[in-house]
């Protein structure tokens, strides 16, 4: 028997056990104390900047991914840098003790970084990073930051924002569980991406000391301690199985009679293509192309697009590739947008909304995409992001055309795009349903907060009704309709969104066997069943339970 269960929302399937680390928050800095021995200061000092590099150096080296090791030895040679070494003794002979002689030498070196400007500037923040990790070697705590034990572990955190994510090594942490977020936070998509077994909203996560072993199920949301070696083998064992006779699934989406749904994957960038492949997807559902654009002080340009995209088309030459313009603002702010200060950033100038004050990033971007799409002859669809209204889709169908693309949709990720989809379709030549901002305006619930998850459940009916409403306009148009937000990933509602008249689910590409393997187990008679009853349900829970 368990020690203890706790229960959170099951975001990515699988069974594993392992010890239970946490992310270090980063220390305080202690209230300074009168140096008497300068020497022994400024060793202490150094040793703990040693310390700093050696610990990354351990990491570039494990490192799976050259991209990684190289940002990793780049901070070890900043962390060891002679001149950072020598105003830290300098700030010690002058008087401060160890962590503050550190903060100091740190926060010249930040002026120093930010009125370079350009790609010093965006280091800036590494810095912080680099003091934080000498002050909590200095004060005997962990580095902040996603532990790198050298060993396999359950991550446990509060949530996990894009900038950790970098930081986490696939062969060590196997599975994630946090405290907050929900069903389409970061955590859930990382985890879908890497294909880890995860739970988000657990609360007492963080309760659970580290080095505990703990069992994760990330299909049931549960998190137990103190299960005995047998108990978590069979759990374990009885996953893996389950996972096996999906994946032995090949061949394109259909129900067990024939009704074919496309099967597609989402990617960000080239390097996700082989796990689309892998997966047998039947092309990209969502090319999320902002990717290029984060971190970047400056937009990229034309040729730099290009090549980024071109990389994708060819990869899936042949295949179709949706394809989605920038996505800015809100979770994803681009400094060269300078958007601060938007008092409501979910609500404000996001997604297509840019163009309406820069329309030049927008044209840009779509005569890269045809550039792309013209040396490489993929079958290129180009959508839109946080559309609301036929005006925004037609003048930005009117954009891509004047750019040379031939197929231009929408997502529908607001209501009033949803409840205006016959419309919508009479100006474009398919919809794209991101779920994932569809629930949070749609519940008026932010994506990022944990505390309302049950809100941004996929299975609430009043989302299902409006994925409906699309389907049903699609269908009375001839025209397709897709789902590429996390619903599409999770494999019982995959019946219930065919029966609402979808005609394509596109997901991380580790989720589509089991998603393939869930249709196929289906007629297309029963889904439309299944979808009737879980429109008409109370409530998440209960639409669950008619899927059986
Ligand atoms: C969505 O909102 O469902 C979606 C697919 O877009 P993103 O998650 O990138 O906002
Ligand atoms: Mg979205």
């Amino acid at each position: 028997m368990p020690d203890t269960v706790l229960t959170g929302i099951g975001v990515c399937p699988g069974v594993v056990a392992g010890p239970l680390l946490r992310i270090a928050a980063a220390p305080a800095l202690p209230a300074p104390t009168t140096v008497t021995d300068v020497v022994a200061e400024a060793a202490r000092a150094a040793a703990a900047l040693a310390e700093v590099v050696a610990e990354l150096e351990r990491r570039a080296d494990r490192a799976g991914d050259d991209t990684v090791a190289e940002v990793l030895r780049a901070e070890a040679l900043m962390a060891g840098d002679e001149e950072l070494r020598d105003g830290v003794r300098e700030l010690i002979e002058a008087g401060h003790d160890a962590p503050h002689a550190i903060d100091g030498a740190f926060a010249t070196f930040r002026e120093a970084f930010e009125a370079a400007g350009g790609y010093l500037a965006e280091r800036a923040a590494d810095l912080d990073d680099l003091r934080d990790r000498a002050v909590a070697v200095l004060l005997g705590r962990p580095m902040p930051g996603v532990p790198s034990p050298g060993h396999r572990y359950v991550l446990a955190a509060r949530d996990l924002a894009p900038a950790d994510t970098a930081d986490l090594d696939p062969n060590q942490v196997i599975a994630l569980v946090t405290e907050t977020g929900g069903p389409t936070s970061h955590t859930a998509i990382l985890a879908r991406a890497l294909g880890l077994p995860a739970v988000v909203a657990c609360p007492g996560v963080l309760a659970v000391p580290d080095g505990t072993t703990v069992l994760v199920d990330g299909a049931t949301g549960r998190v137990a301690t103190g299960v005995g070696d047998a108990e978590a083998e069979a759990a374990i064992e009885a996953s893996a199985r389950l996972t096996a006779a999906a994946s032995a699934l090949t061949g394109p989406g259909r129900t067990s009679d024939g009704y074919a749904v496309k099967l597609l994957a989402n990617v960000g960038s080239a390097k996700d293509v082989a796990a689309a492949d892998e997966a047998h997807a039947e092309g990209i559902g969502l090319f999320r192309t902002e990717l290029l654009f984060l971190d970047r002080a400056r937009e990229p340009g034309h040729g730099e697009q290009v090549a980024a995209y071109r990389d994708v088309f060819r990869a899936m030459a042949g295949r179709r590739v949706v394809i989605r313009t920038l996505d800015a603002g809100a979770d994803k702010p681009l400094p060269f947008l300078n958007q601060e200060g938007e008092p409501n950033p979910a609500l404000g100038v996001r997604g297509l909304r840019v163009a309406r004050q820069r329309p030049e990033v927008l044209t840009t971007q779509l005569a890269a995409i045809a550039e792309a799409r013209a040396e490489t002859g993929a079958d290129v669809w180009v959508m839109a992001p946080m559309v609301s209204t036929v005006a925004e889709a037609s003048a930005f169908v009117a954009a891509a055309r004047e750019a040379g693309l031939p197929r231009a949709g929408v997502m529908i990720e607001v209501p009033a795009a949803a409840l205006r989809a016959a419309d919508l379709l009479r100006v474009v030549d398919f919809l794209s349903i991101g779920t994932n901002d569809l629930s949070q305006y749609t519940f008026a619930a932010d994506r990022m907060c944990g505390a309302l998850a049950d809100l941004l459940d996929p299975w609430q009916p009043a989302l299902l009704q409006l994925v409906g409403l699309c389907g049903e306009a699609g269908r009375a148009a001839g025209k397709p309709v897709g789902v590429c937000g996390e619903a599409a990933a999770d494999p019982r509602l995959a019946p219930v969104l065919a029966g609402l008249g979808v005609t394509s689910l596109s997901m991380s590409p580790r989720a589509l066997p089991a998603v393939r393997a869930a249709l196929s187990s289906r007629t297309a008679e029963d889904c439309r069943r299944l979808a009737a009853l879980a429109v008409a349900a109370a409530g998440p829970a209960e639409a669950r339970g008619s899927a059986g």
